[in-house]
């Protein structure tokens, strides 16, 4: 178990925002995790990649960093593969390898950031496809109960970009994710440009799986800014859903703005669209700014602080609920706007 004090936490985070936590432990075993401190929401935090973040104020508690690998297959049906996997693997990296190895489902959500161990966080989606629809359980350590839990899908709660770990943050600290991969392959090519990008690549009506995966990857690298030449946590509001007479309501101004139904009736929205027709694209605040190439984005364009990416989202967000009467929330993880800690110490640059 690797043990750092006063540690910096720039290089953790993919905003790169300067940030310090009093403890960083970097657990790479189930033995490793039952041997951690207590661990409270407000002081501490378990990171994977780093890249559905905002640190707003230092840690003064304990980082925990997820380093516990392994992809092992656990059974073999006629239909499926059943795959255990570590929390500490690179999500994208699984998806490449999943894909070479004939195991599917995984293709859409290639190049998603992070690591295996917070895709059912906020039940990864892109593409038209979710986690959920391949993952068979969480295995975990409960620190409310003190004991190993294995939750099935329906009792991680996935939702839109959420689940119950998203609500009580620090109870469980997952150490692996069990998906249930098809030995068939069969494209989920319905969301819109990824037909069209793969016909554009010659694959056709009836791509094949590593087809599918590399039309997406082309997709997010010319739509997306990469968090290594500029700095965000990717989308940084949820896509609002709300009642078919609020959308109906709104479609009377604004005739133009999209809409998709869910399941439950509700309707949502882009939040993209309400942002960009506030005219915020390009707007800033100290170092950050709200992506010229995709208004979803919060980018840091100069050494922003977390706190200058925090004021200008909640730019953001008031500016739409004035226009648009719709409350934006925020996707990622915020860490130390409510805790009253102290301001990021600025002093970590290295
Ligand atoms: P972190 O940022 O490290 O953590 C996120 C949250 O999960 C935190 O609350 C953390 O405490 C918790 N957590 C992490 N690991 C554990 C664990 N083992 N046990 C318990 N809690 C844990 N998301 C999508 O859904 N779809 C996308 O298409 C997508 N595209 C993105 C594109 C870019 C360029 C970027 C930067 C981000 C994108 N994201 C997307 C957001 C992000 O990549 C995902 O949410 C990803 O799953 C976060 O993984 P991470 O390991 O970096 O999590
Ligand atoms: P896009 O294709 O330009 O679409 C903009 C928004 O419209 C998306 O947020 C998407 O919602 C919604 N949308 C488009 N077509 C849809 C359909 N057929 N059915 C339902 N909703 C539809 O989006 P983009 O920003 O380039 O991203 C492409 C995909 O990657 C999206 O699925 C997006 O969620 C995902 N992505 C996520 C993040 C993140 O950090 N969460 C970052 C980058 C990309 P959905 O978001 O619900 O799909």
């Amino acid at each position: 178990m690797n043990v750092t004090e006063q540690a910096c936490l720039r290089k953790l985070n993919t905003f790169g925002v300067p940030a310090r936590a009093a403890l960083l432990i970097e657990v790479e075993s189930e033995e490793e995790v039952l041997a951690l401190p207590a661990l409270r929401p407000d002081r501490d935090l378990v990171l994977g990649g780093g890249s559905n973040v905002l640190f707003v104020s230092d840690v003064p508690g304990t980082v925990v960093l997820n380093r516990i690998r392994g992809i092992d297959v656990i059974e073999r049906t006629d239909e499926h593969v059943f795959v255990e996997v570590g929390a500490g693997e690179n999500w994208h990296d699984l998806v490449m390898h999943a894909t070479d190895q004939g195991w599917h489902g995984l293709e859409n959500l290639a190049l998603i950031p992070g690591l295996a161990g917070a895709a059912p966080i906020q039940n990864i989606g892109a593409y038209g496809v979710e986690l959920a629809s391949v993952l068979d359980s969480v295995t975990a350590w409960d620190r409310e109960q003190a004991q190993w839990a294995v939750l099935a899908t329906h009792e991680c709660r996935l939702g839109y970009r959420d689940s119950r770990f998203k609500a009580k943050p620090e109870r469980f600290l997952i150490t692996s994710i069990r998906l249930r991969l098809q030995r068939r392959f069969e494209p989920q090519i319905g969301y819109a440009g990824l037909g069209e990008a793969l016909r554009a690549a010659g694959a056709g009506d009836h791509p094949t799986a590593s087809q599918v995966r590399d039309a997406v990857i082309g997709l997010r690298r010319r739509k997306l800014p990469d968090p290594a030449l500029e700095g965000n946590a990717g989308s940084f509001f949820k896509n609002p859903v709300v009642p078919p007479d609020t959308a109906e309501g709104l479609r009377r101004d604004h005739a133009d703005l999209p809409g998709w139904p869910q399941p439950d009736g509700r309707i949502k929205l882009p939040a993209a669209w309400l942002i960009e027709h506030c005219g915020l694209k390009g707007e800033t605040t100290g170092g950050a700014a709200v992506s010229d190439r995709h208004a979803l984005v919060l980018v840091n364009r100069h050494q922003a602080t977390g706190r200058d990416v925090w004021a200008l989202a909640r730019r953001v967000i008031a500016r739409v609920e004035e226009r648009y009467g719709i409350h934006l929330e925020p996707e990622p993880r915020i860490f130390g706007h409510r805790t009253g800690a102290d301001e990021p110490s600025g002093q970590d640059a290295a």
